[in-house]
């Protein structure tokens, strides 16, 4: 069994684990349960500061950006992806696949998305349904101040989609001021269950939109009116995996009782990043830096295979590579969710203070010592 220090999927807690292990009921039939999802839903619509409805869906993270787009998108729709990012990038073929005419604003992959250079833009170009832009771009690490872009994209009543999944409860949110009409989330990243659901929260704008439309929603999977009044019918689309839902509800209890989760998230971040650079190593980004991820180049004259292998066979910890523009160049460590402890990063680090050693890159200071002084000065 590896230590997974990946940037999703995190470390699962056994009260997690056991919660899946529950006697099971019907979930269509018996009432208890439609209170039980019902609960659930309000508790994380709560955690993100919002009355919005949030819905949990039977699929991995990627369900919630394809329903967000399959229920907004009509044939020759305008929609703007804000690209500076794999995920980023990415959601311009859901818009595609449901006939959306996708315009790409392409930013660099090394810096946080200006909204500067978005606001002068939006002066001339500002005639879309809704964009789409995601919170933390996990290949690269890439942190977006949604904050401020979603206001500012609602000034030209433009609907904002979020993919949040690998930033939510690591990074602050708050759907209602920072202006999100849909914000999607996942399972197995700082929420810390195992990946299987995904869940959304949509605005009353948002709900209107969908079903203001003229032509059907284009899916019956991804379609989020599909659950609409599912409470006071009794009715949901299809049968909800009930046992996934009660461990993720475990999952969110541990977190609306971990009053000091962003504040951990964040000086495990910064102590992390200014480690890595007091030995000498480069993070990737230039600017936004997300607290639930670290990425840093591979050092001259080594592979990222060579870290990953050492790793996991000298000190059973894994870490991730990237993939597409990334493959191969950087590593990843996930502290995020129940990875993100002090003892969990200094167990890693010291492994790869270990493993980088050995492979022949020199260090200016001992990782894990270096890490345990600074995040100890910041607690
Ligand atoms: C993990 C993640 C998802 C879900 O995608 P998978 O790669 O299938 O796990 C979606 N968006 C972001 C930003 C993610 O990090």
């Amino acid at each position: 069994m590896y230590k997974i220090m990946t940037p999703g999927p995190t470390q699962v807690l056994e009260k997690v684990r056991m919660a899946r292990s529950l006697a099971c009921t019907n979930p269509d039939l018996d009432t208890a349960f439609f209170d039980f999802y019902k609960d659930t839903c309000m508790l994380i619509s709560s955690l993100l500061h919002t009355k919005n409805e949030t819905l949990i869906l039977d699929g991995e993270g990627i369900l919630g950006l394809e329903a967000a787009c399959a229920s907004l998108t009509e044939p020759g729709d305008k929609v703007l992806v804000l690209d500076n990012g794999i995920f980023g990038k990415g959601f311009a073929d859901f818009v595609r696949l449901y006939g959306g005419n996708a315009e790409v604003y392409h930013a660099d992959y090394e810096h946080t998305l200006s909204v500067d250079a978005l606001a002068d833009y939006l002066k001339l170009h500002h005639d879309y349904k809704y964009a789409t832009v995601v919170h933390c771009d996990t290949p690269s690490g890439i942190l977006n101040d949604v904050q401020q872009i979603c206001p500012l994209l609602k000034q030209y009543g433009i609907l904002t989609v979020v993919d949040s999944v690998s930033a939510m409860f690591g990074e602050p949110i708050d759907v209602d001021a920072f202006q999100i009409d849909i914000l999607c989330g996942g399972s197995q990243k700082a929420v810390s269950a195992p990946p299987g659901l995904t869940f959304v929260t949509i605005s009353e704008a948002a709900k209107e939109a969908m079903k203001n439309r003229s032509t059907p929603i284009a899916s019956f999977y991804a379609n989020l009116m599909a659950f609409e009044n599912y409470y006071e019918k009794k009715w949901f689309p299809y049968t909800m995996p009930i046992s996934d839902i009660y461990g993720l509800r475990a999952a969110i209890d541990e977190i609306a009782n971990d009053t000091d989760m962003l504040h951990r998230h964040k000086i495990i971040a910064d102590a992390t990043r200014s480690t890595l650079i007091a030995a000498g190593l480069k993070l990737h980004q230039k600017s936004g830096f997300s607290n639930t991820v670290t990425v840093f180049d591979i050092p001259q004259g080594i592979t990222a295979a060579q870290i990953l292998e050492s790793m996991k066979a000298k000190h059973q910890i894994m870490l991730a590579g990237s993939f597409d523009d990334f493959l191969g160049k950087v590593i990843r460590i996930g502290h995020m969710g129940t990875n993100a402890t002090i003892s969990n990063m200094v167990d890693t680090l010291y492994a790869l203070d270990d493993v980088l050693r050995s492979l022949g890159v020199p260090l200016n200071v001992q990782l894990d010592q270096y890490f345990l002084k600074t995040v100890r000065a910041s607690s």
